[in-house]
């Protein structure tokens, strides 16, 4: 079979850059060199145990049959009183979609709300898939550049200036992958100012990070009533957690965005695990105790990783205030040659 047999809809998606480098780190550990492996973004402690025990509990229980399309009732029940306890945002159960992964959640918010050509602006450097996905909606990626100086995050201008008749949803990350930046509550009250002018905009804010925040207290942009209709906040299990392989991701949002992604899931998964949604369930109402002790160790970690950083001559970093990545400057590095190796791009660094 050729690529031409294939659709081109798969031919144009982007392979995940970060799945090869995982494959390659896994390679050259078996040929027996000693690698740190920093590709996927995931914790690598283990699933706390009472969520283990749920999910053991669970099965024996017999929850192993199709679970409702969009989660059981318990389950979307204690995501509402976790919206509204620690982020204080006001979503009945029946808002609540509960998905394979928040990957899953915010592919079907895109399929539910973008047409084909409508603009999704995204601030860069953005999490990879995000635009992978706008383009399996046939939308359109228009992109606000940032700065280390601006710790990458856009201010208002930019945004207005983004914003077109096409232009359909804003998508982002805070704390953002891959950056670490987190909006302040001043910084995200200044983006909704200019949300306000633009109501067919909607709001797509991804929190999954939510967790793992070093300075401040999470801000959620759904908390201005302005434009709370309009936003999508996107949540999940995997990082705060430790439960990427679980794959339990959820919505909260305006009911009629609730039921259309209801009904897009239906086609693609009838669901998330039944047994995974117990485990959250657990998970989501036994308190933040084993998530504030991997939140600590994740400062520690960065802050090693950024002394050693600043150690190397000519590489720049910020400090990053959430999520767990550093993303350095290392454009000195680029052209430059040992006389043998040239390092045209960030891969050949
Ligand atoms: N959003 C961001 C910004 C992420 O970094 C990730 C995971 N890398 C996800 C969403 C997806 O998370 P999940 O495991 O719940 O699908």
């Amino acid at each position: 079979m050729t690529e031409n047999q294939l659709s081109a809809r798969v031919n144009e998606l982007e392979e995940s850059q970060t799945i090869g480098m995982a494959k390659l780190c896994r390679e050259l550990a078996e040929k027996g060199l000693d690698v740190i492996n920093l590709s996927l973004g995931e914790p690598d402690f283990d699933t706390p145990v009472h969520i283990r025990d749920a999910a053991k509990k669970a099965i024996d229980e017999g929850y192993t049959h199709y679970p409702p399309v969009a989660g059981f009732n318990e389950l979307r029940k204690v995501i509402s009183e976790k919206f509204k306890r620690e982020n204080n945002l006001d979503y009945t159960p029946a808002q609540v979609v509960v998905s394979t992964g928040a990957k899953q959640a915010i592919a079907n918010a895109v399929l539910s709300l973008v047409n084909k050509d409508e603009e999704v602006i995204i601030p860069v450097p953005y999490w990879v898939s995000y635009i992978e996905i706008v383009k399996l909606a046939e939308g359109k990626p228009v992109f606000i550049p940032t700065t280390m100086e601006n710790n990458f995050k856009i201010t208002p201008q930019q945004l207005e200036k983004a914003i077109t008749p096409k232009t359909r949803m804003f998508m982002f990350s805070s704390p953002c992958n891959p950056t670490g930046s987190v909006y302040t509550k001043e910084e995200l009250a200044a983006l909704v100012k200019v949300f306000e002018k633009y109501e067919n905009v909607y709001i797509l804010s991804d929190e999954i990070y939510e967790h793992i925040n070093y300075d401040g207290k999470h801000e959620s942009i759904a908390q201005f009533a302005s434009i709370a209709d309009r936003v999508i906040v996107v949540n999940g299990v995997s990082k705060s957690f430790a439960m990427t392989g679980w794959r339990i991701g959820y919505i909260g949002a305006s009911l009629k965005i609730a039921q259309a992604c209801d009904k897009m899931q239906g086609q693609f998964t009838s669901g998330a695990s039944s047994v995974s949604q117990k485990a959250a369930e657990a998970a989501l109402s036994n308190g933040l105790t084993s998530t504030r002790e991997m939140r600590d160790a994740f400062l520690r970690r960065r802050n090693l990783m950024l002394a050693l950083l600043r150690k190397i001559p000519h590489i720049k970093v910020n400090e990053p205030k959430g999520a767990f990545y550093v993303f350095p400057d290392v454009s000195f590095f680029l052209g430059k040659s040992d006389g043998e190796t040239k390092i045209n791009n960030v891969h050949d660094l």
